[in-house]
C-alpha cells in the first residue's frame, strides 16, 4: 500500500520532463510539448509526447501513456512500488515518513521469511527425506521429472498433526504469526499444520519470492484434492500469476504467453521446453493478472481446459483480454482436458496445436455457431447478442470495425444492422460506430480541445468570446463547452478545470494536451475563430442533413403539411449556411 500524499509529494518534485529526457535524450520542445522516437516501440517519426502541465505522457504510436510514474514503471521494468521507491529516492524523500503501517510492513516481512524457509524444509523433505517417499511417488507416477521437482521446487509437507508448527516456534516465531502467514491453523483450540501429507507446489512472486502453497493431497480420498493457502499480507489469489518468474525472460522472447489454469500444465510445458507459460490458480483471469503480463507482452494464447468449465472461465477471461488491448487467441487441447494430460499421452499434437492457434474472434464464431442456430432470425439476433460483450471490449475502433465485418460476414447481416443491436440499450460501442460519425464535428472539436488545453492562458480572450456554436454532446464536446465556461472565470490552473469535469472528459483533456498542435504562436487566434466557424457550419450541415432525411420520410408518407415545415426550415438554414462560409 502506498500512501496517496507520497505519490503527490514525488509529483510536485520532480518533473517529468527531467525523467522523460534522463532516459530519452532526443526529447525536443515543440508548441507546448515535447517529442522524441517512442521508447516503447520502434518508429521513424516521433510520436512520443510530454505534456509538462499536466505531467503526463503518451505515445499515439503504441498508445503507450500515463504519468511519471508509469513512465518509470514501463521504462525500467519496475512493479509499482519499486517504481515510487526509485522517484522518492530520487526526490530526496524520506519514504519511511509516509509509510502508512510499519507493522504491516514487518508483517509481511515475516510472512515472506517463513515461506522461504518451508519452501526449503518441504522440499528437502521430498527429495531427501524418508518421510517424503509417499511424495516421490506420487509424482513419479503423474510422471513429473526430477528436473521439475528441483526447478519449482516441489516439496512434501508431511503428515504429522504440527510438526512445521512446532519446529517454527522452537526458532521463536509466534502461532500467531504462523496463523496469519496462512501455515498453520487453530482447530479446536490447538495450533496446527495447514498442509498435512501433501505434495507441495510453492507459489513465487514475479521477483521469485514464494508467498503461498498448493498442496496436492496424494489419494484420491482425501479432499480437497487442492488445498491452498488463504489470502494473506503477501498473498491474493487474484493478483498472482503462477510460473510468472519463471517464464518472464522467455515471454519477452517469444513474444507472447500462454495461459492456462493449473501449476502441473506449466511444469509439463515446461518439460517439453515450452517455457513462455503461466496459470491462473483457479481464480478466473483477473484485471491484476492482465495488467501484470501486460509489462512482458501484448499477446495472449488462453489454453484453458477442454471441458465446460474451462471454456465459461475463457468466455469470462477474454473480454478483461482485449479490454487491456491484448491480441487473443485460443489454443484447444487437442487430446484430454488440459495441457498436462495432453503433453503426457502426445506432446506432438499440443506442440501442433501451440503452433496453430485460433483468433479470438474466430473461436468465438465457431463456439456460438455449435450453439445456436443461425437460420433464423431469433438466431442471428442471439449471436450477436451473445458476441456484443467481446466486440465492445475491443477498445481499438479499427479492430471493432474489423470484427463487426467478420461477424457480419458470418451471419449475412449488415455492419449498420449489427452496430444498432451493439448501440441498443444506449451502449455507445465507439464513436466510429455512430452511423452520423462521417458528418461529425470529431476532428474539429479535438482540435480546438487540444489548443484550448495547451493554450489555455495565451488564448483566453478568445476563447471566452466563443459563442452560436453547439458542441457535440461525446466527452470532447462537452469539455469544449467546460473550458470555454469556465475560462470566462477566475481561474489558476488547468488542474483547477479538471478537476470541474468528469472523468470521460477529464480523459479527453488529458489526451490532446498531448497532441502536436502544430500551429505558430501568432496565428493560433486565428485557427480558433476558423475552426469555430466550420464547427458551426458543420452543425447546419448536420441539421439540413436530418431534415432532408425526415422530409423524405414525410414525402413518403404523405404527410404535405409536415414536409412543407421540414422543407422551409432547410430553405432558411441553407441561407445561414451560405452567409456562414462566407465570414470563413
Ligand atoms: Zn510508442
Amino acid at each position: 500500500m502506498v500512501d496517496r500524499s507520497l505519490v503527490d509529494e514525488i509529483k510536485r518534485r520532480l518533473n517529468i520532463v527531467d525523467i522523460v529526457r534522463e532516459r530519452v535524450p532526443d526529447l525536443k520542445k515543440r508548441g507546448k510539448n515535447y517529442f522524441a522516437l517512442c521508447p516503447f516501440h520502434s518508429e521513424k517519426n516521433p510520436s512520443f509526447s510530454v505534456n509538462e502541465e499536466l505531467q503526463i505522457y503518451k505515445c499515439f504510436g503504441c498508445g503507450a501513456s500515463g504519468d511519471i510514474i508509469n513512465f518509470i514503471e514501463k521504462f525500467d521494468r519496475l512493479t509499482f512500488i519499486e517504481a515510487i521507491e526509485k522517484l522518492a529516492e530520487k526526490a530526496g524523500i524520506d519514504i519511511e515518513k509516509f509509510k502508512i503501517d510499519p507493522e504491516y510492513k514487518k508483517k509481511k516481512e515475516t510472512a515472506l521469511k517463513i515461506h522461504k524457509i518451508l519452501t526449503h524444509i518441504y522440499h528437502s523433505l521430498l527429495i531427501k527425506h524418508k518421510s517424503g517417499n509417499t511424495g516421490r511417488i506420487y509424482l513419479k507416477k503423474r510422471s513429473v521429472a526430477n528436473s521439475s521437482i528441483q526447478k519449482f521446487k516441489l516439496g512434501w509437507a508431511p503428515a504429522e498433526e504440527d510438526l512445521i508448527t512446532k519446529w517454527f516456534i522452537s526458532k521463536g516465531f509466534k502461532q500467531a504469526e504462523l496463523v496469519e502467514a496462512g501455515i498453520s491453523i487453530i482447530k479446536g483450540g490447538k495450533v496446527m499444520d495447514k498442509f498435512r501429507r501433501r505434495v507441495m507446489f510453492p507459489i513465487f512472486d514475479a521477483n521469485g519470492n514464494p508467498i503461498a502453497f498448493i498442496g496436492r493431497s496424494v489419494d484420491e480420498n482425501t479432499l480437497p484434492k487442492y488445498l491452498n493457502t488463504p489470502e494473506t499480507v503477501i498473498y491474493q489469489k487474484g493478483k498472482t500469476v503462477y510460473g510468472l518468474n519463471f517464464a518472464k525472460n522467455e515471454i519477452e522472447k517469444k513474444g507472447f504467453v500462454i495461459v492456462t489454469e493449473g501449476t502441473m500444465n506449466v511444469i509439463s510445458s515446461y518439460e517439453i521446453g515450452s517455457e513462455n507459460i503461466v496459470a491462473i490458480l483457479g481464480t478466473g483471469f483477473t484485471t491484476y493478472q492482465a495488467e501484470l503480463l501486460k509489462r512482458y507482452t501484448d499477446n495472449i494464447y488462453f489454453a484453458f481446459d477442454s471441458d465446460s468449465a474451462g471454456r465459461a472461465a475463457l468466455l469470462r477471461a477474454a473480454p478483461i483480454a482485449l479490454e487491456h488491448e491484448f491480441n487473443v487467441k485460443v489454443i484447444d487441447i487437442p487430446y484430454g482436458k488440459d495441457i498436462d494430460e495432453c503433453i503426457k499421452a502426445d506432446p506432438k499434437s499440443w506442440i501442433a496445436a501451440l503452433n496453430s492457434p485460433s483468433e479470438l474472434i474466430e473461436w468465438l464464431i465457431t463456439f456460438f455457431k455449435s450453439e445456436i442456430e443461425l437460420d433464423t432470425i431469433e438466431g442471428k439476433t442471439k449471436f450477436i447478442k451473445r458476441l456484443k460483450p467481446f466486440i465492445l471490449a475491443v477498445k481499438n475502433p479499427i479492430g471493432q470495425e474489423l470484427w463487426i465485418k467478420r461477424i457480419g460476414k458470418e451471419i449475412g447481416v449488415g455492419i449498420e444492422t449489427i452496430k444498432v443491436y451493439l448501440t441498443e440499450d444506449g451502449t455507445q460501442a465507439s464513436d466510429v460506430i455512430n452511423p452520423l460519425a462521417k458528418l461529425s464535428t470529431d476532428s474539429i472539436e479535438k482540435y480546438l480541445l487540444g489548443i484550448a488545453v495547451q493554450y489555455w492562458h495565451d488564448l483566453r480572450p478568445t476563447i471566452i468570446e466563443t459563442k452560436d456554436v453547439y458542441f457535440s454532446n461525446f466527452p470532447i464536446g462537452r469539455a469544449l463547452k467546460k473550458i470555454v465556461n469556465q475560462l470566462k472565470m477566475p481561474v489558476e490552473s488547468l488542474r483547477t478545470i479538471l478537476d470541474g469535469m468528469g472523468e470521460d472528459e477529464r480523459k479527453a483533456c488529458q489526451e490532446v494536451a498531448l497532441m502536436d498542435i502544430g500551429v505558430k504562436a501568432d496565428s493560433l487566434e486565428k485557427t480558433w475563430n476558423s475552426l469555430i466557424s466550420r464547427l458551426r457550419v458543420k452543425s447546419i450541415e448536420n441539421a439540413i442533413y436530418t431534415l432532408k432525411k425526415m422530409l423524405g420520410e414525410a414525402e413518403k408518407n404523405g404527410d404535405a403539411k409536415s414536409a412543407k415545415e421540414y422543407l422551409s426550415k432547410i430553405q432558411k438554414l441553407e441561407a445561414k449556411l451560405k452567409k456562414g462560409k462566407c465570414n470563413q
